[in-house]
């Protein structure tokens, strides 16, 4: 992101940046890798960011919504994503959230136990309106991430285990107003190891043949979202590697005839558009430790402090004036190192340990990269600090 700290408008800090010609390549990205297959359709999940600007553009690429909350179908519709296109999962759906999803004729349930699914189908009676219904199956695969984001082990909150399945479906097969259409799955997120959505594909082709024996056919398998950005190399790698990811369910995945194959991709699809910006208040010399204390914390973006996740950053101030040295001189400039930290009072608000950086002066504009996932969607207000504005490249480079 071509963010100068000179530009002629002054930015309020801390903001969000949202570059949306990134994200404009990033959809077509997903086109070219599914363009020629009529049964793939991809969502994308709003919980990643739901901030209008960027929802638009999705909508506008023909994406549908995947949704965890009510909330998140309100948004959905607002930002004009077609009910028929929404598939809502979550282990913890409130009346309020199944009759809304019902009344608004959202495409598919993606029931996570058959407690909800009675539920469901209580609803849809007394509303009498049908519910089309996917189970999630839990397909005890690994994922080799972070405990906190891996969901599709055996032993988690999400989702029905595999020996349950034709039960559950045989339950819902039994009742009037529901519609059994699929099966859902979920495996985790930050997933780069293509070997994992291997393994996916391996457990669903396993269950498709149990369905079979069964005499049962699911019209809708859905792989869930979960591929990974580099967080580390964000400007080498501002796309995720679609063609690996869609090949793979291409080439592993048997699909049976008719049958229409969904994604629910998040992060991949805006995890490198986002920038969070922040300016230095303090360098702040310890006796072990430089601490280069900034005006965003994790109030703004959680995930360092949430999973220890890391984020680059960038110092931008630094590297403008290492470019407006005169020919001449070296342009380089010592780098010393810093703790990155927040404002915010707590000791797990940090942001980077022992981070080498330029020299860096109180007021520099600081980037901190590939936060446009889970990363405005994930603010609070603790600490009673407002709610960061989010502005796009566009109006930070179209003003005068
Ligand atoms: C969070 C979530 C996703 C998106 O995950 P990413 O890692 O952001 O791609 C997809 N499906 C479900 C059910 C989710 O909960």
């Amino acid at each position: 992101m071509q963010i100068q700290p000179t530009s002629p408008i002054s930015v309020p800090t801390p903001c969000y940046v949202y570059d949306t010609a990134l994200l404009a390549r990033t959809l077509d990205a997903i086109k070219a890798q599914t363009a020629g297959h009529d049964n793939f359709h991809v969502h994308y999940a709003i919980k990643a960011n739901a901030n209008p600007k960027l929802l638009g553009l999705i909508v506008d690429a023909g994406l549908g919504a995947d949704c965890v909350s009510g909330g998140e179908i309100e948004v959905a519709l607002q930002a004009g994503f077609p009910a028929s296109k929404i598939v809502f999962a979550g282990v913890g759906k409130a009346d309020w959230e199944i009759t809304l999803a019902l009344q608004k004729g959202i495409g598919l349930f993606n029931v996570e136990s058959t407690e909800e699914l009675e539920i469901i189908h209580s609803i849809a009676t007394d509303l009498n309106i049908r519910a089309r219904v996917s189970f999630r199956i839990n397909p005890d695969v690994g994922a080799h991430t972070h405990a906190h984001i891996t969901t599709g082990k055996a032993e988690n909150k999400f989702g029905i285990d595999m020996t349950d399945m034709i039960a559950a479906i045989r339950k819902a097969e039994a009742m009037p107003l529901v519609d059994f259409m699929g099966l859902h799955f979920h495996i985790g997120s930050q997933l780069l190891d293509m070997s994992d959505f291997e393994a996916l594909c391996d457990r669903i082709n396993e269950l498709q043949i149990i369905l079979e024996k069964e005499g049962l056919y699911a019209h809708h398998i859905n792989v869930g979202g979960g591929l990974g950005i580099d967080y580390e190399r964000p400007t080498e790698h501002p796309i995720p590697d679609f063609k690996a990811y869609f090949d793979t369910f291409k080439q592993r995945l048997h699909l049976r005839e008719g049958q229409q194959l969904h994604f629910e991709l998040g992060r991949s699809i805006v995890g490198q558009t986002g920038t969070l910006l922040t300016r230095v208040l303090y360098v702040k010399h310890g006796h072990q430790k430089q601490f280069a204390i900034v005006d965003a914390g994790m109030t703004e973006l959680i995930r360092p402090a949430l999973y220890g996740a890391r984020h680059a950053i960038e110092n931008l101030s630094a590297q403008a004036r290492m470019d407006s040295m005169h020919d001449g001189e070296v342009r380089t400039s010592p780098t010393e190192t810093y703790d990155v930290v927040g404002p915010i009072c707590e000791s797990s608000d940090v942001f980077a340990k022992e981070l080498s950086l330029p020299e860096t002066r109180r007021g520099d504009l600081m980037a901190i990269r590939s936060a446009g996932a889970y990363g405005e969607t994930m603010a609070s207000c603790y600490n009673c600090r407002p709610l960061p504005p989010t502005f796009t490249t566009e109006e930070l480079f179209q003003q005068p």
